[in-house]
């Protein structure tokens, strides 16, 4: 069975957050606000392995195992369209874009077998996936497969570092656990928010004091964006607590 898939440009998937690998988080970071965005998946399900093979295992001696993604994450309410989407819907750094937004609709976490789901439009997404779209599924692999290995790649790549800040995480935040399988109780998957000071700090990156530098001003005007919004609430306060530790990271390390 073939499917057919076209992007026409239409820039709708641009809004919200953006998953990044670890290296398009350090070369996006003057762009995008970012966190380490969690999401647990129950063993059993679907995506449990692939989930596995780039995050954690997550043992639950009350219920059953987590496999959760640890995904450092251009961190944007679903309402605001990515910085650098133009005003005529436009990729202002098409040659420099993240590789998810290169795989797009592809998705590296789930099994290529399963890849063909994601090809179905979102409501009011505008892929053209007509007869006239060209094919670029078939025989349960990707055709032109050249960004999807790339991304793949680089999370195999990044895999050890993820691990470590897990297990620094689990140490230091004992709750995390909890919150973790709160959020894997619920019917709609979700997710658990950590901010990037804590990975810059458990993986002691070098450039720690230059990447917090860069995100001040970020998160301090995504703080203003989302002031008074009751629905963005979380943001906010998010935003507002990552300006603090960012500061500390400028001024003390
Ligand atoms: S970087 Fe470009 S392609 Fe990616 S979400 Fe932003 S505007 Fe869209
Ligand atoms: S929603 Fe579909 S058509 Fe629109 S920009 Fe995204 S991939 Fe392209």
């Amino acid at each position: 069975m073939t499917h057919r898939f076209l992007c026409t440009a239409c820039g709708k998937c641009c809004y919200g957050q953006i998953p990044l690998t670890v290296q398009d988080a350090w070369v996006h970071a003057k762009r995008f606000p970012l966190a380490m965005v969690w999401s647990p998946v129950r063993e059993g399900s679907k995506d449990f392995n692939s989930v596995a093979r780039f995050g954690t295992v997550v043992a639950m001696p009350k219920a059953k195992n987590l496999a959760v993604l640890i995904v450092p994450t251009a961190y944007l309410p679903p309402t605001f369209a990515c910085p650098e989407l133009t005003a005529d819907n436009l990729c202002a750094i098409q040659l420099q874009k993240p590789a998810r937004c290169r795989t797009m609709p592809f998705y590296p976490y789930r099994e290529e077998q399963f890849q063909a789901e994601l090809l179905a439009p979102r409501p009011g997404w505008l892929c053209d996936i007509s007869a006239a779209a060209p094919i670029v599924f078939a025989d349960k692999q990707i055709v032109e497969r050249d960004d999807f290995e790339f991304e793949l790649q680089a999370l195999q790549e990044q895999h050890a570092i993820i691990l470590r800040y897990a297990e620094y995480m689990f140490k230091y935040t004992p709750q995390l656990r909890e919150s973790l399988a709160k959020v894997a109780a619920k019917p709609k998957a979700g997710q658990v928010v950590t901010s990037l000071s804590s990975f810059l700090t458990a993986i002691r990156h070098p450039d720690t004091k230059s990447i917090a530098a860069q995100q001040l001003p970020l998160l301090q005007h995504y703080a203003d964006q989302t002031a008074g919004q009751s629905d963005l609430h979380d943001f906010h306060r998010n935003y507002l607590q990552w300006v603090k530790e960012m500061r500390f990271l400028v001024d003390r390390v």
